[in-house]
């Protein structure tokens, strides 16, 4: 029988609101993780409680509170240093920027709380029936509470459980409608169908489709957000990639994909987002492969295009750059290929072989390679070398400019050959040049 472990500080913040009479429920996606048998990242908790009774009850329990969300009915307490968000039951008013609800109310009926949420397996709600009978010193309180499925009284209007259980992602309500509301939804649908490994029923992804042209009233950063958790949740994310061009949503995320660029790795968009399984499930690498088409340049502008960080966009930008280097298939060309890549010889090489798929096998010797070099500590830089600049000033009397260009070909020797990496052995290599 499955069971779900609830932390003890969002019990308390549970029994803190039933023990002043207002149910409080765990709802959302933090329900939807602990019936899969995921451990949830974050615990919602909705309650008819007013936002100031919410800041009244956990302030008299001696706790800090943040009332950042309080427009929107979200109060966020500390409990042992977890922010918690509690939000009073509302309704959505009318949407009209495809984004922000116009104006919200707050309810004291949980089903009309739960008919704003976006899927079925994100709108239900759970409570620990009881709780407020119980005492504030009891053992639950220190160490979390693990109840089975069946003690919990689950409210799930709209067929949650059974979406659950059959792997379908579904808006609540009429699909377009919700969709055309606020259109992050068709990403965050996106996303789910990749993080759970589910799929879309045929009215939403149809629904996916009808609504795309909404995205253009989304932020780049609230696109790139989605995309990135796509690309990084565990598991094949092929099927989700698929699903957005049947829905022909690329033009609003990465249109670099349509532009028939990829033909020179692969000969199909298809085979292209079916790479990207070839790789760990990391959004920046994964991200490279997708821009593989664009160069070095496109990809690049395609990065500061949906303002990815700066680390971010040096490591796709290095990525792309490298996809064309020859794999290296000795010592000195894997030093050489680390020298010049540095922090980015290894995802570079990842990207490379997804793209060349037929080489398979050396990039995987190269990637080995790789891991013995830097295990071993090899020297990779000037600053790794046996002698410095004042070695070669001091000892040879070199000047100025020499000194530079001297350690650059001390290194290309070393890189070379590792083991003349000693300072007599530079030293006299210097000499005879
Ligand atoms: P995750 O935390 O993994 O992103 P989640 O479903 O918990 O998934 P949150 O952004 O934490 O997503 O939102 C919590 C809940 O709020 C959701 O489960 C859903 O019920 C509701 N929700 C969030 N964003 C929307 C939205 N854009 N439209 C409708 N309901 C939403
Ligand atoms: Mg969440």
């Amino acid at each position: 029988m499955s069971k779900i472990t609830i932390p003890n500080q969002i019990i308390r913040a549970l029994w803190l609101l039933e023990k002043e009479g207002f149910p409080a429920y765990i709802v959302g996606g933090s329900l939807r993780d602990a019936l899969l048998g995921n451990q949830p990242h974050d615990w919602d908790i909705t309650t008819p409680a007013l936002p100031d009774k919410m800041l009244g009850i956990f302030t008299a329990a001696g706790y800090t509170t943040i009332p950042t969300g309080i427009a929107h009915g979200t109060v966020t307490v500390l409990i042992d240093h977890t922010p918690i968000e509690c939000t009073t039951y509302r309704i959505d008013g009318e949407y009209t920027d495809a984004r922000h609800p116009d104006e919200v109310r707050f309810t004291d009926r949980i089903a009309d709380d739960l008919a704003r949420r976006d899927f079925t397996v994100n709108a239900m709600a759970c409570r620990l029936p009881h709780i407020a009978k119980w005492s504030g010193t009891e053992p639950a309180f220190s160490c979390g509470v693990t109840v089975s499925v069946d003690e919990l009284e689950i409210v799930d209007l709209y067929g949650g459980r059974e979406d659950l259980r059959r792997g379908i992602i579904r808006c609540v309500g009429d699909p377009s409608t919700r969709l055309t509301e606020d259109a992050l939804r068709i990403l965050r649908g996106i996303r789910f169908c990749v993080q759970l490994g589910f799929a879309p029923d045929p009215a939403t992804e149809q629904a996916l489709l009808d609504c795309r042209d909404g995205l253009a009233h989304i932020s780049v950063e609230r696109i790139a957000t989605e995309l990135i958790r796509t690309l990084e949740s565990p598991g094949p994310c092929a099927d989700g990639l698929l699903l957005m061009s049947r829905t022909r949503l690329w033009k609003y995320v990465l249109p670099e994909i349509e532009n028939g660029n990829i033909s020179k790795y692969f000969k199909s968009q298809k085979m292209l987002l079916h790479a990207v399984d070839r790789l760990p499930c990391d959004a920046t690498k994964r991200i490279a492969l997708l821009l593989c088409g664009a160069g070095e340049i496109g990809a690049k502008a395609a990065c500061r295009r949906l303002k990815l960080s700066n680390r971010l966009t040096e490591a796709v930008t290095a990525y792309v750059g490298a996809i064309d280097r020859p794999c290296p298939a000795t010592e000195p060309e894997t030093r050489r290929y680390m020298a010049e890549l540095e922090e980015y010889a290894e995802g570079a090489l990842f990207v490379a072989a997804a793209c060349h798929a037929d080489e398979k096998e050396a990039y995987e010797a190269a990637l080995k390679r790789v891991a013995g070099i830097r295990a071993r500590g090899d020297c990779l830089a000037i600053c790794d070398l046996a002698v410095d600049g004042q070695t070669l000033m001091h000892e040879l009397g070199l000047r100025g400019r020499e000194v530079g260009e001297m350690l650059a070909k001390l290194l290309d020797v070393v890189l070379e050959d590792e083991t003349k990496n000693e300072k007599e052995i530079l030293l006299q290599i210097a000499g005879g040049m």
